[in-house]
């Protein structure tokens, strides 16, 4: 019998985020800080360690669902090895990638059991693509999105829309879902540290959708309670899109996820400012539940105890925002 990690809000988490390497073969501006540093080697879990961890989260606190992710998960070399071995905690799994290299992947994953794969993507434009990610790629991540649909693989593409720089593409994504299974989802820039956000730069929820609703009529869809995107369809058309409001809309009442950084610390917020060691623990031979069962409890009601992302809090959110950038986080 599991026992529910249950936080003081009485909220129940079985979602779990691992991710597995901070390494990144793209440097996304809304992403990663010009100036990052990022860990040796031996300070990333190992294979083992990863499957140690989340065996527990799913044995013991009967966790059922795992998304790797990174920095870049498939920039690891054994990063294929590790989605086996969590394919085979019989969870419902996914991994979240920029799509860079999946080519060389994709019969690797189909083969250690993968069913569902999120790809980010931000523009339909390579000069631009290459402005945001201060790297080539646009037709390399363009064509993979189709061969892994083509493989028949579960496919979200996630694009972050920002004010000024690609919010005149929204229309674009939404047309991709015409004659696609894909799910787009479309994501209000977030503040994390050296990510140069501004309240301003936010393309809010309210806007996307008079922006699509402009052209097309679309219908609402039944969300999962714990989903944190909103979702809709254009009658008739293949695929949906769906809108992440954590800027204007939080959705931190339903939220189930839990967080494990590349090197083994435990987050109980995509915007937490406490972290678990729970890898050094390990290493030293100890019982890591008890770390996992405080970290849970310490779980704030709202933003990781951040004030709301309104105008007027900009400069209180961007003084107390966490010091890690997302690219070290896992999204
Ligand atoms: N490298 C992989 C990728 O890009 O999909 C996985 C890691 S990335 C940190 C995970 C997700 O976080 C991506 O979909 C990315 O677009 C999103 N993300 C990163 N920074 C963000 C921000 N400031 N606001 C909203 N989403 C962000
Ligand atoms: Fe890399 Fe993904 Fe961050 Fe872009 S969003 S820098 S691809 S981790």
């Amino acid at each position: 019998m599991s026992q529910p990690l249950t936080d003081r809000h009485n909220r129940v988490h079985r979602s779990l985020r691992i991710s597995i390497v901070d390494k990144c073969d793209l440097r996304c501006t809304y992403c990663m800080p010009e100036d990052q540093h990022f860990l040796k080697r031996e300070e990333l879990m190992t294979r083992e360690e990863v499957t140690t961890i989340a065996r527990l989260f799913v044995e013991r606190y009967g966790v059922s669902k795992i998304r790797l992710t990174g920095g870049e998960p498939l920039v690891r070399p054994d990063a294929v090895d590790i989605v086996r071995d969590m394919a085979q905690l019989g969870v419902s799994l996914g991994l979240t990638t920029n799509a860079l290299s999946l080519h060389k992947h994709l019969d690797g994953l189909n083969d250690a059991g993968l069913k569902s794969i999120n790809i980010s993507l931000d523009t339909f434009d390579a000069e631009r693509f290459r402005k945001i990610t201060r790297r080539d790629g646009f037709d390399t991540v363009h064509a993979n999105i189709m061969l892994a649909l083509q493989r028949g693989l579960r496919v979200k593409v996630n694009m972050v829309v920002m004010r000024g720089l690609n919010d005149d593409e929204l229309l674009r994504f939404v047309e991709l879902t015409r004659d696609h299974d894909i799910h787009v989802r479309f994501i209000e820039f977030m503040p994390f540290a050296g990510n140069h956000w501004g309240r301003e730069r936010v393309y809010t929820y309210a806007e996307m959708l008079g922006h699509i609703g402009s052209v097309h009529s679309f219908e609402k869809l039944t969300d999962d309670p714990h989903s944190t995107a909103k979702a809709y369809r254009v009658p008739d058309w293949k695929g949906t899109f769906a809108v992440i409001s954590t800027v204007t809309e939080p959705f931190c009442g339903n939220c189930d996820r839990l967080r494990i950084t590349a090197e083994g610390k435990m987050r109980n917020c995509l915007f937490a400012r406490e972290e678990t060691d729970l890898l050094s623990a390990l290493r030293r031979g100890e019982d890591i539940a008890p770390l996992i069962e405080a970290n849970v409890l310490g779980k704030h009601a709202m933003l990781g105890g951040l004030p709301q992302f309104k105008p007027e809090k900009q400069e209180e959110v961007l003084h107390d925002l966490s010091a890690r950038p997302m690219v070290s986080i896992g999204g």
